[in-house]
Parts: C-alpha cells; structure tokens; sequence
C-alpha cells in the first residue's frame, strides 16, 4: 500500500507534538524532583521556623488569630498539641492522614521535611498533592505546652511559583518542537534535493545517475519515474551515437573508394578499358551515397512532420499492379517468376509514401531471393484491415535477425549477403511508414526457404 506524503507528514508532525510535550514534561519533572523540591522544602521550613519563633519569641496574645494572618497570605496549617487537639488554619487537607510517630517526633523538636520526602511520583502530584505527609512540620512551645505545626503553601501560591516552571515547560516544548520539524524537513526534502541534483546531472549530459529509493510516497513515485526517463535518455542517447557512427561509416566507405578509383584514373597510361571499368566503379559508389542521403534525409523528414499524411482514396490494386510492371524488366533480368493476386480493393492512405514501401518490400523480395527463385504479392481484404503480403522464395532470415531487421542500418552479415548493395534502411522507413498509417508490418520467414512480410493496414 502506498503511504502518501500527505499521511505521513500529518503522522510525523502529530509524532514530533506528542514527543515534544512528553520530552519537556520528562525535563521538568526529573528538574523538580532533582532540585526544586529540595529548595522548596528548604524553603517552608526556613518560613515554619520563622513562624515557630515569632511565636516562641514574641507570644502573641492571641496564637490563633496569628495563625490565620499567615493562612491569609496563602498557607494552610495544622497545629497539634500534645493533647492531641487539632486545630486547622486555612485550606483544608484533602488527606489529613498522618502517623502518630511523625506527630510525636515534631513534638520532641525534630523538624519534618515532608516535602523533600513526598514519595517521587509524578510532578504535579508532587508539587501539588494537598496532603497532610507533603508538609513541613516544625515544634514550637507556647504557654508551657509543646505543638507541632504542619505547614505548607496552598495551591494559588504554588501556583504563582509554578510559573516559571511551566514556562520552562512551554519553551522546552517549543524548541524541541522546532528542532524536530527541522530534522523531519531534512529528511522529507532529501529526495528533492538529491532529484534537483541529478536534473543538473541529466542537464550536462551525463545520464548515469543513481536515485535508487525505496520509498512508497509520492516522491518515491516521482523518483522512479525520474530514474526511468534517465534510463530512456540514455537509451536514446546511445541510439544516436551508434547512428551518427553508423553514417559516417556508410558515408566514409563510397568516399575512399570514389577518391581510390579517380587516382587511378589520373595514371596516363591506361586502357579504355580500366577507364571504364573505374568510372563504373565511381558512378556505383556516387548512386550509393546518394540513394543513402536520400533515404536518411526521407528517414528523418518522416520522423519529423509528425502524422502529416496526404491521404486520399486510391486504388491499392492499381498500384501494385503498376509496381509490378516496372519491375517487370528487372523481375526477368533475375530470372523470377512472379505471381499474385490483386483482388480490386481502395484504400485510404498516403499513396506515395505507401508507393514506397512496397517498392522496398518488392526490391528486397529481388536482391535476397535465389536464381529461378519465385515471388508472391497478395491483397487479403479482411474486416478491419486489408493486408497486402510479400513472400519470396529467397534465403530467408534466421529468427535472431528478424528482431532487428527493422532497425536503422541493421544488414544480416553473410557471405551472400555482403555482395547485394543495401543501407540497411530500407525497412526502418517501411515501418515508420506503416505505424504513421496506424498499421502494423510482420515477418515470417525461414533460412534457406524464403519470406514473406504482410503490411496490415486499416480500413
Ligand atoms: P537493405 O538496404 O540492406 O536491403 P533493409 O532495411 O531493406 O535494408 O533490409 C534490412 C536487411 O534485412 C537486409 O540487409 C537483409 O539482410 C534483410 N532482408 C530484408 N528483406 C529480406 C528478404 N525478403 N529476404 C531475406 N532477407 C531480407
């Protein structure tokens, strides 16, 4: 299943909020529990003592009236005597349990540090458990009788203390936040950065990136289809250099031999005979180059104006029939029979360029046929197409050739074939022109045997 980015973006930021908060909180608590509480502690007993001793110092006419000034300010108390009486100033206690023995160390003049003590729970429990156990207990004596006075700030005031420390809280929240957005960025952006990288790459020319991801998002999506289109330009690329090769070679090969054979013929004492011989030579070498300029320039004119045909409704019998005729001299000259059947069918297509491929499918049913060889051309009307078939009875073309033969400058190499003039074009301009009319062209053929192509065309 694929996780869009959108999903994960929203799961990584809920991520980075939950973990934020609980980081901070951590942060505060192990803060409060390491030092706060002990100051705080430090704190109210430093307060109990002063109270203990205002009373013990001054004596108040009136203890209890003194006790609630203090609870007013934002203390709640408890007062034991050693009676056993209890007596509450301010808030109450929410959990007033409190052991006996606690009680009777206060009364012997041990201070209780409550607070320091709380058991480590959590923070806020800690700092604001309204129990009797998180206080400061004190001993004062007052008019000959011993007390234990509990002691501890109420809630508004730790509230108002607390502040700081849930500011803390927020700004650590915040910034661990912003730490760990940048961080998610970083990796969420990586993929871009590394596709603009290679954009740069592909720009110079250099095809060979690397983008292999494994990520199943939107950007896992787009860098694959990135890779993939590298991988085309690369194929096309290749494509190309081969071809440019490919027509220097064609192009080169005619040239040495016209330049080999004018040399020759600049020696003064030569025969008419070599003479003509040579300029023969020349003459075959200029037609080659030329038939291969103008099958390389019709090449990429048909590969250029894209889908322009000039079509009209023709009669694809008459053309064959005609097709034939001219080749008739040259049919003879090889001594082939030729035989077909040209039931009258029209057609909607580009006549000349159509003239074209058959003219190349008939030549090549020439050049690589066998002497007293036959050749076929039918016309098969079909529903959805009509299909016009060459077969030959000519040397044939092994199954691994018959992949390629439709590509640019592909030639079968064999000693029969090297001697037959050819620039291995002539098939890629068929099937060029065939796809442009929406058809597909096949081949059938064994070694030694013969072949036959069909052009299946559309009605
Ligand atoms: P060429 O100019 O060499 O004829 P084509 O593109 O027409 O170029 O053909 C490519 C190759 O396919 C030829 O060189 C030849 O080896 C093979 N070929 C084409 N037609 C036939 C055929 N009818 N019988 C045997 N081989 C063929």
């Amino acid at each position: 299943m694929m996780k869009s980015l959108y999903s994960k973006f929203a799961a990584s930021t809920i991520a980075i909020m939950i973990l934020s908060s609980v980081i901070a909180f951590m942060a505060s608590n192990f803060y409060y529990q390491q030092k706060l509480k002990e100051e705080n502690d430090e704190k109210i007993t430093e307060m109990a003592y002063e109270v203990a001793t205002y009373i013990e110092k001054e004596h108040p006419n009136d203890i209890e009236s003194y006790l609630k000034s203090i609870a007013a300010v934002g203390y709640q108390m408890l007062l034991v005597s050693e009676e056993n009486d209890k007596q509450l100033f301010g808030d109450e206690f929410r959990d007033e349990d409190i052991s006996q023995q606690t009680i009777d160390h206060v009364l012997n003049g041990e201070t209780f540090h409550g607070i320091a003590q709380f058991p480590q729970e959590t923070f806020v429990t800690g700092f604001f458990a309204n129990e009797l156990t998180n206080t400061i207990g004190v001993p004062l004596t007052y008019e000959d009788g011993n007390y234990a006075l509990f002691i501890r700030p109420n809630i508004k005031v730790l509230f108002n203390e607390m502040h700081m420390l849930l500011a803390a809280l927020l700004v650590i929240t915040i910034f661990l936040s912003i730490v760990f957005v940048l961080i998610n960025i970083k990796f969420l952006v990586r993929p871009i950065t590394r596709l603009t990288k290679a954009t740069k790459q592909l720009a110079t020319g250099d095809f060979s990136v690397d983008l292999s991801t494994n990520r199943d998002d939107e950007l896992g999506k787009l860098t694959n289809s990135f890779s993939s289109m590298a991988e085309q330009l690369r194929k096309s690329d290749d494509i190309k250099n081969e071809f440019i090769s490919n027509v220097s070679h064609d192009i080169q090969s005619p040239l040495s031999n016209i330049k080999g054979y004018a040399q020759l013929l600049d020696k003064k004492t030569l025969s008419e005979e070599d003479k003509q011989t040579y300029l023969s030579v020349i003459y075959k070498e200029v037609d080659r180059l030329s038939s291969l300029t103008k099958q390389l320039l019709f090449l990429t004119s048909l590969q250029h104006d894209d889908g322009l045909l000039n079509q009209s409704t023709y009669s694809l019998s008459d053309q064959l029939q005609e097709l034939i005729f001219n080749y008739k001299w040259e049919l003879e000259n090889n001594g082939l029979m030729v035989s077909y059947s040209l039931p009258e069918t029209t057609i909607y297509a580009d006549e000349a360029l159509l003239h074209n491929v058959f003219e190349n499918l008939l030549t090549n049913a020439i050049k690589y046929n066998v002497e007293n060889g036959t050749i076929d051309v039918k016309i098969i009307e079909n529903k959805q197409s009509v299909d016009v078939s060459f077969t030959d009875s000519g040397i044939g073309i092994s199954k691994d050739m018959q992949k390629r033969l439709f590509d640019r400058f592909f030639r079968v190499e064999s000693s029969r074939t090297n001697t037959i003039e050819g620039t291995g074009l002539g098939l890629s301009i068929v099937e060029t022109i065939v796809k442009r009319h929406g058809g597909v062209i096949t081949v059938e053929s064994k070694e030694n045997e013969g072949t036959t192509f069909v052009v299946s065309l559309p009605k």
